[in-house]
């Protein structure tokens, strides 16, 4: 897998499109996991409240599919 492991639970089959950085994870979800905001398998901790930084990891590398846009 040449890209990031990370999947978003938005739409549930969206992979992150960044390059690996380590662990198969880019930097920025590296880093995530790092500061446990995500788990190993890249799911995201139910701890973390900050809903605007749960949204920020959610969709971090995502590009969605043609004709749909995310809300802002
Ligand atoms: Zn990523």
């Amino acid at each position: 897998m040449s890209h990031c492991r990370f999947r978003t639970s938005w739409g549930g089959v969206l992979f992150c499109q960044d390059p690996v950085y380590l662990e198969g994870f880019c930097k920025f979800h590296y880093q995530a996991l790092e500061r446990g905001e995500i788990n190993e398998a890249g799911v995201l901790h139910e701890r973390l409240s900050d809903q605007a930084r749960r949204r920020e990891i959610n969709l971090h590398g995502i590009r969605p599919p043609e004709g749909i846009y995310l809300e802002d």
